[in-house]
Protein backbone atom coordinates (compact mmCIF):
# COMPACT_ATOMS: atom_id res chain seq x y z
CA UNK A 1 0.00 0.00 0.00
CA UNK A 2 0.91 3.70 -0.76
CA UNK A 3 0.67 6.34 1.11
CA UNK A 4 -0.45 10.09 -0.57
CA UNK A 5 -0.71 12.94 1.23
CA UNK A 6 -3.06 14.32 -1.40
CA UNK A 7 -6.66 13.48 -1.62
CA UNK A 8 -7.29 10.67 -4.29
CA UNK A 9 -9.31 11.11 -7.00
CA UNK A 10 -12.15 9.01 -7.38
CA UNK A 11 -11.95 8.33 -10.99
CA UNK A 12 -8.61 6.62 -10.27
CA UNK A 13 -10.24 4.46 -7.80
CA UNK A 14 -12.67 3.09 -10.65
CA UNK A 15 -10.02 2.79 -13.25
CA UNK A 16 -9.36 -0.21 -15.06
CA UNK A 17 -11.28 -3.36 -14.12
CA UNK A 18 -10.92 -2.80 -10.41
CA UNK A 19 -13.94 -4.00 -9.12
CA UNK A 20 -12.87 -7.21 -9.89
CA UNK A 21 -10.74 -7.06 -7.30
CA UNK A 22 -13.66 -7.93 -5.26
CA UNK A 23 -15.92 -10.43 -6.76
CA UNK A 24 -16.98 -11.13 -3.19
CA UNK A 25 -18.32 -9.74 -0.26
CA UNK A 26 -16.62 -11.40 1.48
CA UNK A 27 -12.69 -11.94 1.83
CA UNK A 28 -10.05 -14.02 3.41
CA UNK A 29 -7.80 -10.98 2.98
CA UNK A 30 -5.20 -13.01 1.18
CA UNK A 31 -3.62 -10.10 -0.62
CA UNK A 32 -2.38 -6.80 0.54
CA UNK A 33 -3.71 -4.03 -0.92
CA UNK A 34 -1.73 -2.36 -3.47
CA UNK A 35 -3.21 1.06 -4.18
CA UNK A 36 -2.47 4.36 -3.42
CA UNK A 37 -4.50 5.83 -0.10
CA UNK A 38 -4.67 8.74 1.08
CA UNK A 39 -3.45 9.27 5.24
CA UNK A 40 -6.91 10.70 5.98
CA UNK A 41 -8.46 7.57 3.88
CA UNK A 42 -6.32 5.64 5.70
CA UNK A 43 -6.74 7.02 9.18
CA UNK A 44 -11.04 7.30 8.90
CA UNK A 45 -10.82 3.63 7.62
CA UNK A 46 -9.10 2.28 10.21
CA UNK A 47 -10.95 4.15 13.18
CA UNK A 48 -14.36 2.90 11.45
CA UNK A 49 -12.75 -0.71 11.70
CA UNK A 50 -11.78 -0.28 15.37
CA UNK A 51 -15.52 0.85 16.41
CA UNK A 52 -16.92 -1.85 14.10
CA UNK A 53 -14.73 -4.42 16.29
CA UNK A 54 -15.42 -2.92 19.34
CA UNK A 55 -19.37 -2.97 18.51
CA UNK A 56 -18.56 -6.39 17.57
CA UNK A 57 -16.74 -7.74 20.78
CA UNK A 58 -19.42 -5.98 23.12
CA UNK A 59 -22.10 -7.66 21.20
CA UNK A 60 -20.30 -10.94 21.52
CA UNK A 61 -20.11 -10.67 25.14
CA UNK A 62 -23.79 -9.46 25.79
CA UNK A 63 -25.87 -11.55 23.61
CA UNK A 64 -25.98 -15.26 21.83
CA UNK A 65 -24.24 -14.99 18.59
CA UNK A 66 -26.84 -16.78 16.96
CA UNK A 67 -29.87 -14.28 18.60
CA UNK A 68 -31.75 -12.25 15.85
CA UNK A 69 -30.70 -9.05 18.30
CA UNK A 70 -26.76 -10.48 17.77
CA UNK A 71 -27.35 -10.11 13.60
CA UNK A 72 -29.48 -7.06 13.59
CA UNK A 73 -27.06 -4.78 15.78
CA UNK A 74 -24.16 -5.71 13.89
CA UNK A 75 -25.93 -5.46 10.60
CA UNK A 76 -27.00 -1.73 11.55
CA UNK A 77 -23.27 -1.18 12.90
CA UNK A 78 -22.29 -2.70 9.48
CA UNK A 79 -24.73 -0.61 7.60
CA UNK A 80 -23.64 2.62 9.59
CA UNK A 81 -20.15 2.86 9.10
CA UNK A 82 -20.61 1.76 5.23
CA UNK A 83 -19.26 -2.07 5.52
CA UNK A 84 -20.49 -4.64 3.23
CA UNK A 85 -23.51 -6.17 4.92
CA UNK A 86 -26.06 -8.81 3.79
CA UNK A 87 -28.42 -6.51 1.52
CA UNK A 88 -24.87 -5.11 -0.45
CA UNK A 89 -23.89 -8.81 -0.61
CA UNK A 90 -23.95 -8.50 -4.42
CA UNK A 91 -22.22 -5.22 -5.75
CA UNK A 92 -20.84 -2.70 -3.39
CA UNK A 93 -16.94 -1.94 -4.65
CA UNK A 94 -16.15 0.93 -2.07
CA UNK A 95 -17.90 -1.28 1.02
CA UNK A 96 -15.91 -4.24 -0.53
CA UNK A 97 -12.67 -1.98 -0.90
CA UNK A 98 -12.61 -0.03 2.96
CA UNK A 99 -12.82 -3.76 4.27
CA UNK A 100 -10.28 -5.03 2.55
CA UNK A 101 -7.95 -2.19 2.95
CA UNK A 102 -9.19 -1.02 6.94
CA UNK A 103 -8.39 -4.68 7.94
CA UNK A 104 -4.91 -4.38 6.34
CA UNK A 105 -4.12 -1.54 8.65
CA UNK A 106 -5.81 -2.71 11.19
CA UNK A 107 -3.40 -6.00 11.21
CA UNK A 108 -0.55 -3.38 10.92
CA UNK A 109 -1.32 -2.22 14.13
CA UNK A 110 -2.54 -5.12 16.01
CA UNK A 111 0.05 -7.37 15.32
CA UNK A 112 2.34 -5.69 17.67
CA UNK A 113 1.69 -7.48 20.69
CA UNK A 114 0.50 -10.92 21.63
CA UNK A 115 -2.21 -9.48 23.70
CA UNK A 116 -3.13 -7.03 20.32
CA UNK A 117 -2.98 -10.56 17.76
CA UNK A 118 -5.65 -12.10 20.18
CA UNK A 119 -7.84 -9.45 20.49
CA UNK A 120 -7.82 -8.60 16.82
CA UNK A 121 -7.91 -12.19 15.90
CA UNK A 122 -11.04 -12.98 17.69
CA UNK A 123 -13.22 -10.16 16.53
CA UNK A 124 -12.37 -10.45 13.53
CA UNK A 125 -13.23 -14.28 13.66
CA UNK A 126 -16.69 -13.28 15.10
CA UNK A 127 -17.62 -10.78 12.39
CA UNK A 128 -16.54 -13.53 9.69
CA UNK A 129 -18.76 -15.84 11.08
CA UNK A 130 -21.43 -13.33 11.17
CA UNK A 131 -21.00 -12.31 7.23
CA UNK A 132 -20.25 -15.92 6.73
CA UNK A 133 -23.39 -17.10 8.02
CA UNK A 134 -25.64 -14.17 6.40
CA UNK A 135 -24.38 -15.35 2.98
CA UNK A 136 -27.42 -17.01 0.67
CA UNK A 137 -26.62 -20.67 -0.31
CA UNK A 138 -25.26 -19.78 -3.78
CA UNK A 139 -23.17 -16.63 -2.11
CA UNK A 140 -21.64 -19.31 -0.02
CA UNK A 141 -21.46 -21.70 -2.66
CA UNK A 142 -19.15 -19.09 -5.04
CA UNK A 143 -16.79 -17.95 -1.77
CA UNK A 144 -16.42 -21.09 -1.18
CA UNK A 145 -15.08 -21.68 -4.76
CA UNK A 146 -12.88 -18.14 -4.94
CA UNK A 147 -11.04 -19.65 -1.46
CA UNK A 148 -10.59 -22.64 -2.99
CA UNK A 149 -12.56 -24.59 -0.29
CA UNK A 150 -15.24 -25.91 -2.57
CA UNK A 151 -16.35 -29.13 -1.45
CA UNK A 152 -18.09 -31.74 -3.49
CA UNK A 153 -21.67 -32.18 -2.88
CA UNK A 154 -22.75 -35.69 -1.93
CA UNK A 155 -25.21 -36.92 -4.49
CA UNK A 156 -28.90 -37.65 -3.46
CA UNK A 157 -28.41 -41.33 -4.34
CA UNK A 158 -25.22 -41.51 -2.44
CA UNK A 159 -27.27 -40.06 0.48
CA UNK A 160 -29.84 -42.19 0.44
CA UNK A 161 -27.26 -44.99 0.20
CA UNK A 162 -25.55 -43.80 3.41
CA UNK A 163 -28.48 -42.97 5.31
CA UNK A 164 -28.35 -44.86 8.38
CA UNK A 165 -24.13 -43.56 8.40
CA UNK A 166 -24.73 -40.14 8.20
CA UNK A 167 -27.63 -40.42 11.05
CA UNK A 168 -25.86 -42.31 13.54
CA UNK A 169 -22.43 -40.38 12.98
CA UNK A 170 -23.96 -36.80 13.21
CA UNK A 171 -24.98 -35.60 16.24
CA UNK A 172 -28.12 -33.69 16.58
CA UNK A 173 -29.82 -34.73 12.98
CA UNK A 174 -32.91 -36.79 12.81
CA UNK A 175 -33.99 -38.66 9.67
CA UNK A 176 -35.83 -35.39 8.40
CA UNK A 177 -32.84 -32.98 8.81
CA UNK A 178 -30.13 -35.49 6.97
CA UNK A 179 -32.94 -36.04 4.00
CA UNK A 180 -33.16 -32.06 3.61
CA UNK A 181 -29.77 -31.09 4.27
CA UNK A 182 -26.98 -31.03 2.09
CA UNK A 183 -23.58 -32.93 2.81
CA UNK A 184 -20.51 -32.47 1.86
CA UNK A 185 -17.12 -34.97 0.87
CA UNK A 186 -14.15 -33.04 2.95
CA UNK A 187 -10.80 -34.45 2.91
CA UNK A 188 -10.02 -34.98 6.55
CA UNK A 189 -6.94 -32.54 7.02
CA UNK A 190 -10.17 -29.80 7.00
CA UNK A 191 -12.26 -31.71 9.02
CA UNK A 192 -9.86 -32.70 11.74
CA UNK A 193 -11.76 -30.48 14.40
CA UNK A 194 -14.93 -32.66 13.39
CA UNK A 195 -13.28 -35.92 13.28
CA UNK A 196 -12.03 -35.31 16.11
CA UNK A 197 -14.95 -34.66 17.94
CA UNK A 198 -17.20 -37.56 16.20
CA UNK A 199 -19.16 -35.11 14.65
CA UNK A 200 -19.31 -36.73 11.20
CA UNK A 201 -19.17 -39.60 9.31
CA UNK A 202 -15.84 -40.88 7.60
CA UNK A 203 -15.38 -43.13 5.04
CA UNK A 204 -12.77 -43.66 2.51
CA UNK A 205 -10.61 -40.72 3.66
CA UNK A 206 -13.45 -38.01 3.34
CA UNK A 207 -15.95 -36.68 5.96
CA UNK A 208 -19.54 -36.39 5.20
CA UNK A 209 -19.81 -32.88 6.93
CA UNK A 210 -23.34 -31.51 6.79
CA UNK A 211 -24.05 -27.80 5.23
CA UNK A 212 -24.73 -25.97 9.09
CA UNK A 213 -21.36 -27.25 9.69
CA UNK A 214 -19.23 -26.24 6.98
CA UNK A 215 -18.93 -22.97 8.82
CA UNK A 216 -16.75 -24.36 11.62
CA UNK A 217 -14.43 -25.78 8.64
CA UNK A 218 -13.99 -21.74 6.85
CA UNK A 219 -13.39 -20.14 10.22
CA UNK A 220 -10.97 -23.25 11.17
CA UNK A 221 -9.29 -22.27 7.53
CA UNK A 222 -9.45 -18.57 8.30
CA UNK A 223 -8.17 -18.50 11.70
CA UNK A 224 -5.13 -20.79 10.72
CA UNK A 225 -4.83 -17.76 7.61
CA UNK A 226 -5.02 -15.26 9.64
CA UNK A 227 -3.00 -16.33 12.96
CA UNK A 228 -0.17 -16.72 10.12
CA UNK A 229 -0.66 -13.79 8.82
CA UNK A 230 -0.36 -11.75 11.81
CA UNK A 231 2.71 -13.51 13.24
CA UNK A 232 4.40 -12.63 9.46
CA UNK A 233 3.41 -9.39 9.64
CA UNK A 234 4.84 -8.81 13.07
CA UNK A 235 8.05 -10.16 11.56
CA UNK A 236 8.07 -7.24 9.24
CA UNK A 237 7.34 -4.75 12.00
CA UNK A 238 10.69 -3.21 12.15
CA UNK A 239 10.35 -2.19 7.90
CA UNK A 240 7.37 -0.41 8.93
CA UNK A 241 8.61 0.73 12.56
CA UNK A 242 11.27 2.95 10.25
CA UNK A 243 8.01 5.14 8.68
CA UNK A 244 7.73 8.08 10.12
CA UNK A 245 4.26 8.76 8.64
CA UNK A 246 3.41 5.11 9.66
CA UNK A 247 4.35 4.42 13.32
CA UNK A 248 3.05 6.97 14.97
CA UNK A 249 -0.54 5.99 13.34
CA UNK A 250 -0.19 2.82 14.24
CA UNK A 251 0.82 3.32 17.71
CA UNK A 252 -2.05 5.31 18.03
CA UNK A 253 -4.60 2.99 16.42
CA UNK A 254 -3.80 0.26 18.72
CA UNK A 255 -3.66 2.06 21.66
CA UNK A 256 -6.20 4.26 20.43
CA UNK A 257 -10.20 4.11 21.65
CA UNK A 258 -12.94 6.10 19.34
CA UNK A 259 -14.33 8.17 21.34
CA UNK A 260 -14.18 11.88 22.83
CA UNK A 261 -10.63 13.15 23.95
CA UNK A 262 -12.07 14.68 27.17
CA UNK A 263 -10.05 17.59 26.51
CA UNK A 264 -12.39 19.72 26.47
CA UNK A 265 -13.56 20.64 30.37
CA UNK A 266 -17.34 22.02 30.10
CA UNK A 267 -17.34 20.89 34.00
CA UNK A 268 -14.38 23.23 34.83
CA UNK A 269 -14.62 25.03 38.17
CA UNK A 270 -17.36 23.15 38.59
CA UNK A 271 -16.10 21.17 41.23
CA UNK A 272 -14.82 21.48 44.66
CA UNK A 273 -11.83 19.88 46.13
CA UNK A 274 -14.19 18.60 49.02
CA UNK A 275 -16.15 17.10 46.97
CA UNK A 276 -13.86 14.60 45.38
CA UNK A 277 -13.81 12.01 48.39
CA UNK A 278 -17.42 11.44 48.16
CA UNK A 279 -17.18 11.32 43.97
CA UNK A 280 -13.95 9.03 44.06
CA UNK A 281 -16.87 6.34 45.84
CA UNK A 282 -20.02 7.09 43.61
CA UNK A 283 -18.38 7.66 40.50
CA UNK A 284 -14.89 7.16 39.94
CA UNK A 285 -13.82 3.83 37.70
CA UNK A 286 -12.38 1.41 39.70
CA UNK A 287 -8.61 2.44 38.25
CA UNK A 288 -8.92 6.43 39.69
CA UNK A 289 -10.76 5.26 43.01
CA UNK A 290 -8.06 3.28 43.97
CA UNK A 291 -5.27 6.05 42.72
CA UNK A 292 -7.60 8.67 44.82
CA UNK A 293 -7.27 6.00 47.51
CA UNK A 294 -3.31 5.17 47.29
CA UNK A 295 -2.55 9.15 47.28
CA UNK A 296 -5.15 9.85 50.49
CA UNK A 297 -3.50 6.71 52.31
CA UNK A 298 0.60 7.26 51.54
CA UNK A 299 0.47 11.31 50.64
CA UNK A 300 2.03 10.65 47.18
CA UNK A 301 1.90 8.97 43.88
CA UNK A 302 4.56 8.10 41.74
CA UNK A 303 4.91 9.80 38.48
CA UNK A 304 2.95 6.88 36.74
CA UNK A 305 -0.06 7.59 39.46
CA UNK A 306 0.30 11.33 38.91
CA UNK A 307 0.02 11.06 35.25
CA UNK A 308 -2.93 8.95 35.02
CA UNK A 309 -4.87 10.57 38.10
CA UNK A 310 -3.40 14.13 37.85
CA UNK A 311 -4.93 13.98 33.86
CA UNK A 312 -8.03 12.45 34.71
CA UNK A 313 -9.09 15.41 37.77
CA UNK A 314 -8.56 17.92 35.02
CA UNK A 315 -11.00 16.15 32.47
CA UNK A 316 -13.40 16.09 35.48
CA UNK A 317 -13.10 19.53 35.79
CA UNK A 318 -10.25 20.62 37.97
CA UNK A 319 -8.57 24.09 37.34
CA UNK A 320 -5.16 24.32 37.65
CA UNK A 321 -5.38 26.42 40.93
CA UNK A 322 -7.23 23.36 42.58
CA UNK A 323 -5.09 20.87 41.19
CA UNK A 324 -2.34 23.17 42.90
CA UNK A 325 -3.88 23.08 45.49
CA UNK A 326 -5.19 19.72 45.76
CA UNK A 327 -1.70 17.91 45.37
CA UNK A 328 -0.02 20.31 47.54
CA UNK A 329 -2.52 19.66 50.61
CA UNK A 330 -2.00 15.93 50.21
CA UNK A 331 2.06 15.51 49.10
CA UNK A 332 2.96 18.17 52.59
CA UNK A 333 1.15 15.72 54.49
CA UNK A 334 3.68 12.98 53.45
CA UNK A 335 7.35 13.29 53.41
CA UNK A 336 7.69 16.77 50.86
CA UNK A 337 7.47 20.09 51.88
CA UNK A 338 6.14 23.22 50.66
CA UNK A 339 9.25 24.02 49.07
CA UNK A 340 10.14 21.32 47.26
CA UNK A 341 6.61 20.83 45.93
CA UNK A 342 6.56 24.34 44.50
CA UNK A 343 10.20 23.82 43.13
CA UNK A 344 8.97 20.41 41.76
CA UNK A 345 5.87 19.42 41.45
CA UNK A 346 3.77 22.34 40.63
CA UNK A 347 5.79 23.13 37.47
CA UNK A 348 4.59 19.73 35.81
CA UNK A 349 1.48 20.37 36.87
CA UNK A 350 1.17 23.79 35.24
CA UNK A 351 3.12 22.05 32.58
CA UNK A 352 0.35 19.49 31.89
CA UNK A 353 -2.46 22.36 32.11
CA UNK A 354 -0.41 23.48 28.87
CA UNK A 355 1.20 26.73 30.65
CA UNK A 356 4.48 25.80 31.15
CA UNK A 357 7.07 24.16 28.45
CA UNK A 358 5.29 23.87 24.95
CA UNK A 359 2.07 24.75 26.37
CA UNK A 360 -0.20 21.68 25.35
CA UNK A 361 -3.23 20.85 26.47
CA UNK A 362 -2.90 17.30 27.35
CA UNK A 363 -5.47 15.27 27.38
CA UNK A 364 -7.23 12.61 29.57
CA UNK A 365 -5.57 9.16 29.19
CA UNK A 366 -7.89 6.63 27.56
CA UNK A 367 -8.53 2.93 28.62
CA UNK A 368 -6.71 1.84 26.04
CA UNK A 369 -3.87 3.92 26.70
CA UNK A 370 -3.93 2.93 30.11
CA UNK A 371 -4.75 -0.59 29.67
CA UNK A 372 -1.84 -1.33 26.93
CA UNK A 373 0.85 1.05 27.73
CA UNK A 374 3.02 1.35 31.31
CA UNK A 375 1.73 -1.47 33.29
CA UNK A 376 2.34 -0.50 36.96
CA UNK A 377 5.17 -2.12 38.43
CA UNK A 378 5.69 -2.93 42.58
CA UNK A 379 4.52 0.71 44.66
CA UNK A 380 2.97 1.83 41.74
CA UNK A 381 -1.20 2.18 41.84
CA UNK A 382 -2.14 3.42 37.80
CA UNK A 383 -3.10 1.26 35.64
CA UNK A 384 -6.36 -0.59 34.86
CA UNK A 385 -7.33 -3.20 37.94
CA UNK A 386 -8.91 -4.99 35.55
CA UNK A 387 -6.07 -5.75 33.68
CA UNK A 388 -3.12 -5.06 35.86
CA UNK A 389 -4.53 -6.55 39.30
CA UNK A 390 -4.03 -10.26 40.51
CA UNK A 391 -7.73 -11.96 39.87
CA UNK A 392 -7.75 -12.53 43.67
CA UNK A 393 -6.79 -9.01 44.80
CA UNK A 394 -9.30 -7.56 42.08
CA UNK A 395 -12.51 -10.33 44.15
CA UNK A 396 -11.60 -8.50 47.46
CA UNK A 397 -11.34 -5.23 46.31
CA UNK A 398 -15.16 -6.05 45.05
CA UNK A 399 -15.96 -7.21 47.69
CA UNK A 400 -14.98 -4.50 49.83
CA UNK A 401 -17.11 -2.71 47.53
CA UNK A 402 -20.49 -4.32 47.64
CA UNK A 403 -20.49 -5.90 44.23
CA UNK A 404 -23.15 -9.01 44.84
CA UNK A 405 -20.85 -12.44 44.48
CA UNK A 406 -22.85 -13.37 41.03
CA UNK A 407 -21.31 -9.66 39.64
CA UNK A 408 -18.13 -10.57 40.81
CA UNK A 409 -18.16 -13.97 39.05
CA UNK A 410 -19.18 -12.12 36.16
CA UNK A 411 -16.45 -9.87 36.18
CA UNK A 412 -13.90 -12.11 36.48
CA UNK A 413 -15.17 -13.82 33.67
CA UNK A 414 -14.74 -11.66 31.69
CA UNK A 415 -11.55 -10.12 32.95
CA UNK A 416 -10.38 -14.02 31.85
CA UNK A 417 -11.65 -13.47 28.47
CA UNK A 418 -9.43 -10.08 28.28
CA UNK A 419 -12.88 -7.90 28.03
CA UNK A 420 -11.37 -5.55 30.72
CA UNK A 421 -13.51 -2.42 29.50
CA UNK A 422 -17.02 -4.93 29.82
CA UNK A 423 -15.64 -6.30 32.59
CA UNK A 424 -15.46 -2.15 33.75
CA UNK A 425 -18.73 -2.06 32.54
CA UNK A 426 -20.59 -4.58 34.09
CA UNK A 427 -18.75 -2.98 37.65
CA UNK A 428 -20.51 0.38 36.33
CA UNK A 429 -24.07 -1.36 36.27
CA UNK A 430 -23.77 -3.38 39.77
CA UNK A 431 -22.59 0.06 41.00
CA UNK A 432 -24.92 1.86 39.67
CA UNK A 433 -27.62 -0.71 39.78
CA UNK A 434 -28.72 -0.85 36.17
CA UNK A 435 -29.32 -3.52 34.12
CA UNK A 436 -27.54 -2.52 31.01
CA UNK A 437 -25.20 0.37 30.68
CA UNK A 438 -26.39 2.13 27.60
CA UNK A 439 -23.31 2.75 26.36
CA UNK A 440 -19.66 1.55 25.14
CA UNK A 441 -17.13 2.50 27.83
CA UNK A 442 -13.53 3.57 26.59
CA UNK A 443 -12.57 6.63 28.62
CA UNK A 444 -12.09 6.68 32.46
CA UNK A 445 -14.03 10.00 32.44
CA UNK A 446 -16.33 9.05 30.14
CA UNK A 447 -17.15 6.53 33.34
CA UNK A 448 -17.37 9.35 35.33
CA UNK A 449 -19.87 12.04 33.04
CA UNK A 450 -22.14 8.51 32.71
CA UNK A 451 -22.11 8.47 36.24
CA UNK A 452 -23.01 11.26 37.43
CA UNK A 453 -25.32 12.01 34.71
CA UNK A 454 -26.89 8.73 35.91
CA UNK A 455 -26.95 9.89 39.20
CA UNK A 456 -28.53 13.32 38.58
CA UNK A 457 -31.22 12.16 37.02
CA UNK A 458 -29.95 13.17 33.61
CA UNK A 459 -29.92 9.93 31.95
CA UNK A 460 -32.59 7.43 32.27
CA UNK A 461 -30.93 3.73 32.51
CA UNK A 462 -31.36 1.93 29.07
CA UNK A 463 -32.09 -1.70 28.58
CA UNK A 464 -30.84 -2.32 25.43
CA UNK A 465 -26.57 -1.62 23.95
CA UNK A 466 -28.20 1.38 22.15
CA UNK A 467 -26.29 2.64 19.34
CA UNK A 468 -26.48 6.45 20.10
CA UNK A 469 -23.58 6.53 22.19
CA UNK A 470 -21.61 5.61 18.99
CA UNK A 471 -23.60 8.11 16.87
CA UNK A 472 -21.84 10.43 19.46
CA UNK A 473 -18.61 8.86 19.18
CA UNK A 474 -18.40 9.13 15.40
CA UNK A 475 -19.27 12.86 15.71
CA UNK A 476 -17.24 13.14 18.73
CA UNK A 477 -14.16 11.82 16.42
CA UNK A 478 -14.91 13.69 13.57
CA UNK A 479 -14.36 16.74 16.11
CA UNK A 480 -11.53 15.02 17.31
CA UNK A 481 -9.90 14.58 13.84
CA UNK A 482 -9.41 18.26 14.12
CA UNK A 483 -8.24 18.57 17.70
CA UNK A 484 -6.21 17.08 19.65
CA UNK A 485 -7.42 13.36 20.09
CA UNK A 486 -5.94 10.16 20.69
CA UNK A 487 -6.85 8.27 17.81
CA UNK A 488 -5.73 10.89 15.15
CA UNK A 489 -2.11 11.51 13.59
CA UNK A 490 -2.38 15.30 14.74
CA UNK A 491 -2.52 14.07 18.00
CA UNK A 492 1.38 12.63 17.25
CA UNK A 493 2.89 15.84 18.38
CA UNK A 494 1.08 16.14 21.10
CA UNK A 495 2.32 12.68 22.06
CA UNK A 496 5.88 13.42 21.95
CA UNK A 497 5.68 16.40 23.74
CA UNK A 498 3.84 13.72 26.72
CA UNK A 499 6.75 11.97 26.79
CA UNK A 500 8.38 15.53 27.82
CA UNK A 501 5.97 16.13 29.99
CA UNK A 502 6.22 12.87 31.60
CA UNK A 503 10.08 13.23 32.24
CA UNK A 504 9.40 16.37 34.52
CA UNK A 505 6.90 13.52 36.19
CA UNK A 506 9.92 11.41 37.26
CA UNK A 507 10.40 12.24 40.48
CA UNK A 508 9.46 9.66 42.58
FE1 LIG B 1 -10.27 2.55 34.26
FE2 LIG B 1 -10.94 1.99 31.75
FE3 LIG B 1 -9.89 0.11 33.35
FE4 LIG B 1 -12.34 1.00 33.75
S1 LIG B 1 -11.58 -0.11 31.95
S2 LIG B 1 -10.81 0.67 35.31
S3 LIG B 1 -12.15 3.13 33.24
S4 LIG B 1 -8.87 1.96 32.63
Amino acid sequence: MEFSSRARHKHLRLAGDRRELYPHSLQFYLEPPTESISLVEFESFAIDRLRLLKVVESLGVSYVRSTDSYKAKLESELRKLKFPYRALAEDDYEARRKDHISHFILRLAYCQSEDLRRWFLQQEMDLFRYRFNELTGNLMQKFLEHVNLAFEAVSEDLKTELTDELLTSTPGLSLTKVKEQMFYKVGLADAVDLFRTRRVFIKDGFAYVPFKEIDAIVLNNYRTKLSKALALTARSLPSIQSDERLQPLLNHLSHSYVGPDYSVQKNTGKISLEQIDALSVKSFPLCMRQLHKALRDNHHLRHGGRMQYGLFLKGIGLTLEQALEFWKKEFIRGKVDADKFDKGYAYSIRHSYGKEGKRTDYTPYSCMKIIMSNPPSQGDYHGCPFRHSDPELLKQKLQLYKIPPSGITQILELVKGMHYQLACQKYFELAHEVDDIGFSLNHPNQYFTESQKLLSGGREPKKELSNSGNSQQKNNTQESMNSNSTPTSSNTTADTELEGLEAYFTED
